[in-house]
């Protein structure tokens, strides 16, 4: 699936099940609470926390929330992904092409 067909198919998902897109003030207080759920079963998988019985544990599931909840975000302010993540890598490229390489810490 390429991000473009995963933008179609939020769209159509969020049409025919979400009745509407939510205001895009609720989908960024939503991409809020999927990111902090995803940073709760992170820090229980790699970090010092432990599961409770019934914790949410899946991190793939997580990580699909909050995709979904960018794809839809990206829609509904009329953004192409695929372009902008390309122009994104670009402008990194540019701006930054030694920083990691020439950061110790990561050696
Ligand atoms: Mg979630």
């Amino acid at each position: 699936m390429t991000v473009n067909e995963a933008q179609q198919l939020v769209d159509q998902w969020i049409k025919k099940h979400g009745v509407r897109y939510f205001h895009e003030l609720s989908n960024l207080a939503m991409l809020t609470e999927e990111v902090g759920e995803l940073a709760r079963v992170i820090n229980r998988h790699y970090g010092d926390q432990s599961f409770k019985e019934g914790d949410p544990n899946e991190v793939e599931d997580e990580l699909a929330d909050v995709l979904f909840v960018v794809l839809a975000l990206a829609n509904q302010t009329g953004v192409d992904l695929t372009g902008a993540l390309e122009k994104n890598l670009e402008k990194k490229s540019q701006r930054d092409p030694q920083r990691h390489q020439n950061n110790p810490k990561l050696k």
